[in-house]
């Protein structure tokens, strides 16, 4: 495997751990505020993004490419109200949209036919990422400053259930 391509992919296997560990940082945000629906959603969140950076690091494994892990990053995200996670994410995921736009070009660049089609299902992943983190920010707009539709919406979130990746390597 081209050697850029490889160190972008075993970057991509410490971002995504970051994702989880920030989603899971937002997750104990709302535990604490009393939104155990936020907490779940997040919660779920985090699961899903372990995934991905588990697939990255089988993607690596099976085309025989050493793995390294660095230090995962500490969320510092300021989280000062109940709408703060909820910006921070959507603002997150378009950044995770650039990086895997970025290994994409680096696989196309050097005909890495094989690295373009794994990448295939994380575009398509990261539109959904981002329309369900944009969705989230309308949503509380429109119900978050009533107490019953925080109510509702938590109640929504809460209902969230985790299902492992359409993606298998
Ligand atoms: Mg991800």
């Amino acid at each position: 495997m081209d050697q850029k391509v490889a160190a972008l992919l075993n970057q991509q296997i410490n971002k995504e751990f970051y994702s989880a560990y920030l989603y899971l940082d937002f997750a104990n945000y709302y535990a604490a505020a009393g939104l155990d629906g936020f907490e779940n959603w997040y919660k779920v969140q985090a699961q899903e993004e372990r995934d991905h950076a588990m697939l990255f690091y089988q993607y690596l494994q099976n085309n025989g490419e050493k793995v390294t892990f660095e230090a995962i990053d500490k969320p510092d995200k300021e989280l000062a109200d109940n709408m703060a996670p909820l910006k921070a994410a959507l603002e997150h995921e378009k950044y995770v949209t650039s990086l895997i736009n970025e290994i994409y070009a680096a696989a196309f660049e050097v005909k890495d036919f094989r690295t373009m089609q794994l990448l295939d299902w994380f575009v398509k992943e990261q539109g959904e990422e981002e329309k369900n983190a944009s969705d989230l920010v309308t949503k509380m707009e429109l119900f978050g400053s009533d107490a019953k539709g925080l109510y509702m919406l938590n109640s929504e979130l809460g209902a969230r259930v985790y299902s492992a990746p359409s993606l298998t390597l």
